[in-house]
């Protein structure tokens, strides 16, 4: 529920002066709203404010007295408009919903609230509540714009990165992956599957369904159910959006509300060009769980054996460990939990009611011309797996 009484960054501006604005505090209790400063304070009753939103750009609320036109109140901070004065005042709502129309008034306001729980309360509420509304957001983006921005990000990385050009492993790799994409439910975007040359078994997602595996994973892959294990894990990302989750949660609660408060087009503003960064930035654990899980899923909805991703993972742990990368280094860091990964999928298994109705997956893991790779691989270490 909103709270009374917390108070929030403001400043008071003469509208005819050239001075400058005032720094100060802003209140509000039932009656009335408050500025105070080392130099200046203000009231101003409820029933004679005057709110107005900055328009475009300016993500500011404004507020003045209807006494006294010259001064001005503003604030950046939008969780003002969740304190109970606000939400019970017929009179500002009618403002607000005169600036914003009615029901992107009732979205902000209910959202704010559940944000703030009340103008700021425990943080782990809030984190919630920050995860929620970002889950919220990404499933406003349209498709068509997701696959214009995970297109135009992997054209960045062809341009930049050694990528197999032999179509024909390709194919193959797409092909190994047909019965998994069937099984998936709802495809807001179709597949693309890259082969990177590096010697690094690993795999990564990007937004608009761009699967990346790399020439060391399809070596490590005892075969087809394998790699799709890892395939499974890397769609979940993409379905589950976590590239454009990763984007908007790290920027932090601040930007969250003002994507809010922007709406849309300022969240497609803030992720139109996501930059080649996200490929070598590691996700939560939370996403990491999350793509287990859901991949998981899709092989047991594909019949596919699941247990080809508890295989791969555990070789993967094995070439971390081999290589010395298990601590601190450069490979498989996004992945420190793997141990624990395994384990939690081992319960899966184990919970798992039929482990035998699979189907035989005739599609062999692409081969690579080794002779090329190795001259490719040599070009060195690329990326951070994710
Ligand atoms: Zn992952």
């Amino acid at each position: 529920m909103p709270v009374e009484n917390p108070e929030f960054e403001a400043f008071l501006a003469h509208t005819d002066r050239d001075s400058p604005a005032v720094p100060g505090k802003l209140s509000v209790d039932r009656w009335r709203l408050q500025f105070r400063s080392a130099s200046a304070e203000l009231e101003i009753p409820l029933d004679q404010i005057e709110v107005k939103l900055g328009r475009r750009r300016d993500a500011r609320i404004y507020f003045r007295d209807r006494r006294q036109p010259a001064l001005s109140l503003f604030t950046e901070d939008d969780s003002v408009l969740a304190c109970a004065s606000f939400v019970q005042s017929r009179d500002l709502r009618r403002q607000l919903e005169a600036e914003l129309g009615r029901r992107e008034l009732m979205r902000r306001i209910r959202l704010t609230v559940y944000f703030f729980a009340g103008c700021g309360l425990v943080a782990w509420l809030g984190s919630l509540a920050a995860g929620a509304m970002v889950r919220s957001f990404v499933n406003e983006i349209p498709p068509a714009w997701e696959i214009k921005t995970g297109d135009s990000l992997m054209g960045k990385l062809e341009a930049k990165l050694p990528f197999v050009e032999d179509s024909n492993a390709v194919a193959q790799l797409t092909a190994l992956a047909q019965p998994l994409l069937r099984a998936i439910p709802v495809k807001k975007v179709p597949f693309h599957f890259h082969i990177l040359t590096d010697p690094s078994p690993n795999a990564f997602a990007l937004p608009g369904g761009h699967i990346v595996v790399t020439t060391g994973l399809l070596r490590l892959a005892g075969g087809p159910d394998e790699l799709l294990g890892v395939i499974a894990h890397e769609t979940a990302h993409v379905t589950r959006r976590h590239a454009f989750r990763h984007l908007i949660a790290g920027e932090g609660p601040v930007f969250i509300l003002r994507i809010f408060m922007g709406g849309r087009s300022r969240l497609l503003e803030a992720l139109a060009y996501p930059s080649e960064k996200l490929v070598y930035e590691s996700f939560s654990q939370e996403y990491e769980r999350e793509a287990d899980d859901v991949g998981w899923d899709y092989l047991v909805a594909a019949h596919i054996n699941p247990h080809g991703m508890i295989d791969i993972f555990q070789k993967l742990r094995n070439y971390e460990s081999a290589k010395g990368l298990s601590q601190k280094g450069s490979a498989f860091d996004s992945h420190p939990s793997l141990d624990r990964r395994i384990a939690w999928l081992e319960a899966k298994w184990a919970g798992l009611p039929d482990k035998h109705d699979f189907i035989v997956l005739t599609n062999p893991v692409p081969k690579i011309n080794e002779s090329d790779v190795e001259k490719m691989e040599k070009v060195g270490r690329l990326l951070r797996p994710r």
